[in-house]
């Protein structure tokens, strides 16, 4: 059995996670809508990610004979309503996330839960990526977005992002 605190925000993090589901769904939703299908194909892409994480936290507490609890998933509520805005938005949740993932490190390794603190590190260093990936969005549109060319072309190398499974298997 885990330490009792790590075992809820674990368990927490499952829900955290189908919700960055749900909000890169809605900017792919978004971008869609705004005609840009590859940026929607990256974002949809992302979601398959958020949902991977979420089913490595839910096997991770199953494998160490935690009962999981599902609660129901917020509706994305974050507004965006600029091609920037929708990147601004992700760049910021990454950031969130990444402060979700180090209070749970922070409790593993003040209950001495090695383990969980071992099963976390790839989520130190996913969110690292995660993170980077996201100012990237940012710094190539803030190039090439404001130009209808260079907005295409971006387009165009967002729509060849194909989906791979975590490289953390449990
Ligand atoms: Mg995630």
């Amino acid at each position: 059995m885990l330490n009792e605190k790590v075992a809820a925000l674990c368990n927490e993090q499952i829900n955290k996670e189908f919700y960055s589901a749900y909000l890169y769904l809605d900017i792919a939703n978004y971008y869609a809508d705004q005609g840009l299908d590859g940026f929607a194909n990256w974002y949809t892409i992302q979601a398959q990610e958020e949902r991977d994480h979420a089913i490595l936290f839910l096997q991770y507490l199953q494998n160490n004979g935690e009962r999981v609890t599902l609660e129901a998933i917020a509706k994305p509520d974050k507004e965006f309503n600029c091609h920037r805005c929708a990147l601004e938005v992700g760049y910021e949740h990454e950031q969130y996330v990444t402060s979700l993932i180090n209070t749970i490190y922070e409790a593993a390794h003040e209950a001495k839960d090695f383990r969980t603190m071992q099963f976390l590190d790839w989520f130190v260093k996913e969110q690292g990526e995660e993170e980077k990936n996201a100012d990237d969005m940012l710094k190539k549109y803030d190039l090439y977005g404001s130009d209808p060319k260079g907005l295409y072309s971006l387009n165009s190398e967002l729509a060849a992002r194909v989906y791979t499974a975590p490289s953390l298997t449990l």
